[in-house]
């Protein structure tokens, strides 16, 4: 057992964890000692090879199945480490940066910073994706069209391939700044003890004056408990519920080509909830989620220099709750259990002709399509079964309604894959600079709510890490 004395302890090195020691050590004014907790491993050492041919793809997730901690989750540049990488350059998306801070034009300033660091270390500078004000227009008119709105934004792709080396040089790089990384360790509790906050992990114990929680959507629970333990207050945020859909590449083009990773977002009729598409793959691959509790979701990525023959993104249903049951995650995860039951501890596949005839996928019917899906490691089943009847409704509308944008989405051919959830539900309770209701008890990322992506993430990151060193000056 140890004990260590810094002056901040950062728990998570997702992109909220890593940006928040990059900002301490670069604008801080002495010498400041940081560690960072982190129960998974460094981005290099993260199991989960990089794809370098479609063949790869199974052996990939069988990998990840097997490992624990899921190297696609968890170790240092998070959940986004062995992703496509795609930042969006705006700040209402991926969370609510703007609304956070009370001003546009700030939050627009912070993404760009966020942008020219991962530029700093490694981002392509060519693989930026603008769209033309008058093309963008055209989309808007689109969109309207199926009563839905589409949200210009531009992106900087690093790529699944490149994302592992960004994270490497920022790694080696706050490790030259003295940041010292506690890895393959994970944060239990933490304790007040005098004017100090000890970090408490099963290898031994580290103290701090400031600790940032960075856990994001793998640590929610957890930072939950803990919340709730040790009297941070926390409110229940909503969930994100839906299905990751696949297409042929040659249906998403049209507006692919003009922007990667199209958001729009839609109200449905019936029950005027919002649907929302995230997270485009063009020509990208469908990947499996592991959760603690042998759980499993969808997600999806895409490589620079590796390409399949269709596009997939997510559709997802925001979900509200209120009384008696308000605890999102705990719905959430209930609704990815019975799914993960439902698939015989494999993600659920299903053909959209399937689900609208009422019928489970197999997977004879699924050869029949002309989409080949990207994810082999998957149950042929019925979505309709897995998930609650409002959110498959919700689903199908939106399909019809996104037909007029993308025609050729709502083809029986289209595949379903379930369950993808958000579990960055309950959101801290904190002040402008991201304290919490503990006194130098600091929150950044997807775990306390306050992201849904790396660009947010990370300028959560930033704004605890100002935080501290405001109280520090
Ligand atoms: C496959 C995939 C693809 C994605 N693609 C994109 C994309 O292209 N663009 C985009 O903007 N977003 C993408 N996202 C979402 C994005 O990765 C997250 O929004 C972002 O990483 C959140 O950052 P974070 O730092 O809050 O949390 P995370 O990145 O989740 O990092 C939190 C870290 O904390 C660690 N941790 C948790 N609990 C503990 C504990 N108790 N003790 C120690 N360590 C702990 C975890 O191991 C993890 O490494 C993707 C997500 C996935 C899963």
């Amino acid at each position: 057992m140890y004990v260590r004395e810094f002056n901040v302890v950062i728990v998570g090195a997702g992109p909220a964890g890593l940006f928040a020691a990059y900002e301490l050590v670069t604008n801080s004014r002495g010498d400041i000692k940081v560690a960072v907790v982190e129960r998974g491993y460094r981005a290099s050492e993260r199991r989960c090879p990089i794809v370098t041919s479609e063949l790869d793809v199974d052996y990939k997730i069988s990998g990840c199945a097997m490992c624990n901690p899921c190297h696609i989750m968890q170790g240092v540049g998070g959940a986004g480490a062995l992703s496509s990488g795609t930042i969006n350059l705006r700040p209402d998306v991926g969370g609510d940066l703007d609304k956070l801070i009370g001003s546009w034009r700030k939050a627009e300033e912070l993404i760009k910073y966020i942008d020219s660091v991962f530029i700093k270390f490694g981002a392509p500078k060519d693989r930026l994706f603008t769209i033309q004000s008058s093309i963008a227009t055209e989309l808007e008119r689109l969109a309207a069209k199926a009563g839905a709105k589409f949200i210009p934004t531009p992106q900087r792709h690093i790529g699944s391939d490149n994302t592992v080396g960004v994270i490497e040089n920022i790694t080696k790089y706050l490790e030259s700044r003295g940041v010292k990384f506690f890895l393959g360790t994970k944060a239990v509790d933490i304790v007040r003890s005098s004017s100090y906050l000890t970090v408490k992990t099963a290898s031994g114990n580290i103290t701090a004056k400031f600790v940032i929680l960075a856990p994001g959507r793998s640590g929610a629970s957890w930072f939950a408990e803990l919340a709730k333990k040790r009297g941070i207050e926390i409110k229940p945020g909503p969930l994100d519920i839906g299905v990751r859909v696949e297409i042929p590449s040659y249906i998403a083009e049209p507006i692919t080509k003009i922007v990667r990773d199209p958001k729009i977002i839609m109200y449905t009729k019936v029950y005027d909830d919002k649907v929302r598409t995230f997270c485009t793959n063009p020509n990208g691959f469908v990947v499996q989620e592991r959760y603690d509790d042998h759980i499993v979701g969808v997600n999806g990525e895409s490589y620079v220099g590796v390409k399949s023959k269709n596009t997939n993104f997510a559709l997802l249903v925001t979900v509200k709750l209120t009384n008696p049951l308000e605890d999102t995650i705990a719905y959430g995860r209930s609704i990815a259990h019975l799914a993960t039951k439902l698939g015989g501890g494999k993600p659920i596949i299903q053909r959209f002709g399937d689900l609208i005839a009422g019928r489970r996928s197999t997977w004879e019917r699924v050869s029949r399509s002309a989409v080949e899906p990207t994810l082999k490691h998957v149950t042929p089943g019925d979505v309709g079964m897995a998930l609650p009847y409002r959110v498959v409704a919700n689903l199908i509308e939106a399909i019809n309604r996104l037909d007029t944008i993308m025609p050729g989405i709502a083809s029986s051919q289209t595949l379903f894959y379930a369950p993808e959830i958000k579990f960055y539900s309950v959101r801290a309770r904190i002040n402008k600079y991201l304290e919490t209701t503990l006194d130098n008890v600091f929150v950044a990322g997807d775990g306390a709510g306050l992201s849904r992506g790396i660009n947010v993430a990370a300028a959560t990151g930033i704004l605890a890490a100002r935080g501290i060193l405001n109280k520090l000056a």
